[in-house]
This record gives C-alpha cells, structure tokens and sequence, in this order.
C-alpha cells in the first residue's frame, strides 16, 4: 500500500493543500526526501500565488492529483548543501520556479531549455523519478536538485522577486525567443495581472512603447501612473479599439480565461506576432483570415530553461524590475484565491510563508 505524505520520506514538512475541486486549501502535514549530494534544502519565505495555483486547485486542467500543494514562485534560504553542490552555500538566498527536474540528457536539456524536455518534473502536482509526488511552496521547506535553483541577486526584493520565478520568465522567455524587444515598437499587454503587469515592466525595460490591453475599465490610472504603461485599451469600448486597429508590432496575451482573439489579431500590424501565454481551460478559436491577410504570426511559450531564468532574474535586478504585490498570510490564501478568480489583486498575492506557516 502506499505510504501516507507524511511517511514518505524522513524529512517532516507543512503546508497548504487543496484536496478535492472546491480548491479550498487546509493545513497538510506531509514530507521531503532527505537532502542528497547534489540537492539544496531551502527554507522558504516567501511564495507567490500563481493563477496557475487556482486552475490546479480546482482541477480546472483536468490533471490535479490531490492532496495538491500549490506553488512555484518560492524564495528561501539555503539550510543543507549536498557534497556535491557547487552553486550554493548555507545561508544564501535562492529562488525555485516551476520545474524541479529534468531527464538532463534530451536535446531540450543539453540546450538549457529543461522547461521543453518531455520528463520535466513540475514542481508540485507532479511526481519524481521515485515515484513520490512533487508538493509545491506554500510549505515551510523544500528540496531541490541545485540544476533547478536560482541564485537571487542581492539587491532584488524578495516579495517583489518571488513572483519573477515564474510570471517574470514567462513572459521574458517570449518576448526575447519571438524578437519583441526592439526598442521603439508598440508592444500590447492582453490581461494586466500577475504576468500581465511584470510583462508592462519589462517591456519599458526593453524600450518599448507598451499598450495595455484589458477588461477592467478600473485599472487604467494605475496601469499608466504606476506601472509605466504608455497607454491603456479597455476591450469593451469599441471606438477605442478601432481607433488602435493596425497599430501594435506585437501582443503578448495572459489571459486566463477563455477570450476571442479576434480583437486582439486585429491590432497587430502587418507582420505583427501574437504570443499567447495564459492557459485557459479550453481551446480558442483561431480566426484564420486576419492571420492570412496580414501575414501574422501567434505562438506560444511556456516558462523557461534554468539558464534563461537566471538571466532573467538578473536582467530584473539590474533594471530594478520587481513585482507589485500583496503580501498575505498562509491563512489568506482562500480569500486570495478566490480575489485571484475575479482579477482582483494589485497585482499579486505573495504569501509571508515564514511568518504564517505553523502547525
Ligand atoms: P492573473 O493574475 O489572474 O491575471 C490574468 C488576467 O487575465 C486578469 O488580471 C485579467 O486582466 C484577465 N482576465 C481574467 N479573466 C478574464 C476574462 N474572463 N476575460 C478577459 N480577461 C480576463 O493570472 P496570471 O497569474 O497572470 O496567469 C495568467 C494565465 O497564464 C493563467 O492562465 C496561468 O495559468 C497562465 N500561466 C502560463 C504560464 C506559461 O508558462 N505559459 C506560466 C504562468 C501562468 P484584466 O483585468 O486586465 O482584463
Ligand atoms: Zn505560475
């Protein structure tokens, strides 16, 4: 018979899980496999609430493997090295993202793009190569192979920094793999939320002209005053829409939910290139015409390779790029989730793990 989370493994660990579709999270006591010669053991201080958490914890994709554990944008600091670590020494401040292993062999491995390799091992409602289930960061620790840990400049701010480990390189990876970083073009942003609000910040940070493109009439001062924006489009309102027909070189899209990208196809330009990031639960349609008449482009990106992140996390150290967030107890996570569902938050939620987590 398997064994309980909590017998698992020697090394006792708490957290939050949701354990059936309701996607309410409640106290588990679970475990973690003892620190070997290549891992790191982190205490964790902070995680940030991805809406990838709440489209797993309501088993929204079809694929949740209760108890669930969510979390991938998890900063701590390091307890244990194994003797083979090279990276990382006791005491330093780390980051993980989404992915906690990799086959290390396949053509996407041997080109730093482990986020591509057919056995990634995602960081929670996954499994390990033992068998055992992954169980994410809204949990007091964690451990982790070193070739999936991050350093985590010095001078960037762990609640803001948490939520790069998976909104910043998700829209870093695109923006650099589709060419959308020359300076002077128009860039949209579809959705200004978690990814949607660091993608804005980034782009100013490539020289960009940005646009945000969103459904909340509510988020335009802030979108301009706070966050950079150059301009804000509200889906809703016709005569603002056509007046932007034809002006965007590219849009990346992260929204969540179910949306037509009629609107969004027909502000790019000729040539112009849609990415899409954002994971609803079910397929869009894709309008074949404007994509035809104008030569477009739409693709699609998914996080990004160590390598990549590390790049990323220091591209945003050095540009002061961080996230604006929330900062919540562990015992707010209900009623930030529930926020999250009706894109309300400014602009995410980042759980003080090491403040609130007790058993
Ligand atoms: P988020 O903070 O909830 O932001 C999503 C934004 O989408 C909302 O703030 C809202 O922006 C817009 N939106 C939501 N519902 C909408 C609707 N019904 N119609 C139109 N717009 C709507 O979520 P997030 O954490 O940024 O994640 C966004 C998506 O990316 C999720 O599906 C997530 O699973 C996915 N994701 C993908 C990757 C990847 O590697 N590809 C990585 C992380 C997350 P406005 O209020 O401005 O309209
Ligand atoms: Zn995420």
């Amino acid at each position: 018979m398997a064994k309980s989370p909590d017998q698992e493994h020697p090394c006792k660990a708490f957290g939050w899980a949701a354990r059936d579709k309701s996607g309410l999270l409640s106290p588990l006591c679970f475990s973690r496999r003892e620190n070997g010669d290549e891992d790191v053991t982190i205490k964790i201080l902070f995680c940030g609430v991805c809406h990838s958490d709440l489209h797993v914890a309501k088993n929204e994709w079809g694929f949740t493997n209760y108890p669930v554990v969510p979390g991938h944008e998890m900063v701590g600091t390091v307890m244990k090295v194994g003797s083979d670590v090279k990276k990382f020494k006791v005491g330093e401040r780390v980051g993980v993202g989404v992915i906690v292993g990799s086959c290390k062999k396949c053509e996407s491995c041997q080109q730093d793009l482990e986020n591509y390799c057919p056995q990634t091992i995602f960081t929670y409602n996954s499994h390990y190569t033992d068998g055992t289930k992954t169980y994410g960061g809204y949990s007091d620790m964690i451990v982790v192979d070193e070739r999936y840990v991050l350093r985590f400049p010095d001078n960037l701010p762990l609640e803001g920094g948490a939520p790069l480990l998976c909104a910043g390189i998700t829209v870093y990876s695109p923006m650099k793999y589709y060419g959308m970083t020359e300076p002077g073009k128009h860039l949209g942003v579809a959705g200004l939320g978690g990814l949607g609000h660091v993608a804005v910040k980034m782009g100013k940070a490539f020289g960009l002209k940005v646009t945000v493109i969103s459904s909340s009439p509510k988020k335009e001062t802030e979108a301009i005053e706070r966050l950079g924006a150059d301009s804000f489009l509200v889906t809703s309102d016709p005569a603002k829409m056509k007046a932007a027909l034809g002006t965007m070189d590219y849009i990346i899209d992260t929204v969540s939910a179910v949306h037509p990208l009629l609107p969004l196809l027909s502000l790019l330009k000729l040539n112009g290139k849609l990415v899409t990031v954002g994971l609803p639960d079910k397929p869009l349609e894709l309008p074949i015409f404007p994509l035809v008449l104008g030569r477009k482009l739409v693709g699609g990106s998914d996080i990004g390779g160590m390598k990549e992140t590390q790049e990323m996390l220091d591209f945003c150290a050095k540009h002061g790029i961080a996230a604006d967030v929330e900062v919540i107890q562990m015992d707010y996570i209900n009623t930030a989730m529930e926020r999250l569902a009706k894109s309300d938050v400014r602009y995410r939620f980042v759980i003080d793990v090491a403040s609130s987590l007790s058993q």
